[in-house]
């Protein structure tokens, strides 16, 4: 399949996230658990919004699965997931953020408190993975997509495997190099660590799981 390349500006953008605009590579967590946190919200609102009022915030965990092995981390949602041309719009366009659209286009109440608004946090991923992979089911849809980068040269989107509505991050983790390290990011203590730091507010369940080959 035709690779389609991100446009100038976002590929500018792109670099400008992945080394310089964050100091802490460790929050590229904090913005997945974030974005997982979203869609859940969204998931629970419409839900609501359709009657169905017997869902509960603890039916929608947000997993964390290591596998040390293979230096993956893969965070995991419940969430709304996304079409085809949401994972083109949302994850192919720097800057453009569903969640503030989903914002507008909602009149959300107090209950929700979506975070998401810039469109960028996504791509913190890039700091610390040499590969991302977005696989997502739409809530009421049954196809999935799979979306791929290695970052600013471009993605892919095609279609998967997914047997639940939500999306799952899967991010192979960079090599450690020198004096760069990336294999604290699949160490729990750091990751629990991490998580509490910045996502102990998070209203739904937050799992880790430490795969073991
Ligand atoms: P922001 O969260 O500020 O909108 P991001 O760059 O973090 O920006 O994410 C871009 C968009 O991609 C989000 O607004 C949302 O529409 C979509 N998205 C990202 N992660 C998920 C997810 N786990 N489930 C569903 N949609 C997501
Ligand atoms: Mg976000």
């Amino acid at each position: 399949m035709a690779k389609k390349q991100f446009k100038t500006e976002s590929k500018r953008i792109l670099d400008l996230m992945i080394n310089s605009i964050y100091t802490h590579r460790e929050i590229f967590l904090r913005e997945l658990i974030s974005n997982a946190s979203d869609a859940s919200d969204k998931l629970y609102f419409t839900a609501m919004k359709e009657g169905n009022t017997g869902l509960n915030r603890e039916d929608l965990p947000i997993h964390i699965g290591v596998d040390k092995e293979n230096r993956v981390l893969t965070i995991s949602d419940h969430g709304c997931g996304m079409k085809r041309e949401e994972l083109e719009n949302n994850l192919g366009v720097i800057a453009r953020s569903g969640t503030l659209n989903f914002k507008k286009d909602n009149d959300l109440g107090e209950d929700i408190d979506v975070i998401g608004q810039f469109g960028v946090g996504f791509y913190a991923a890039f700091m610390v993975s040499k590969k991302v992979t977005v696989q997502s089911r739409a809530y009421g849809s049954d196809e999935a997509w799979q979306w791929q980068s290695t970052g600013a040269d471009g993605y892919t989107i095609e279609p998967c495997e997914k047997a639940e509505n939500g999306t799952d991050i899967i991010l192979e983790i960079k090599d450690d190099e020198g004096e760069e390290h990336y294999g604290e990011f699949l160490e729990q203590y750091r990751l629990a660590a991490i998580v509490k730091k910045y996502s102990d507010y998070v209203r739904y369940p937050i799992q880790m799981e430490m795969e073991s080959t």
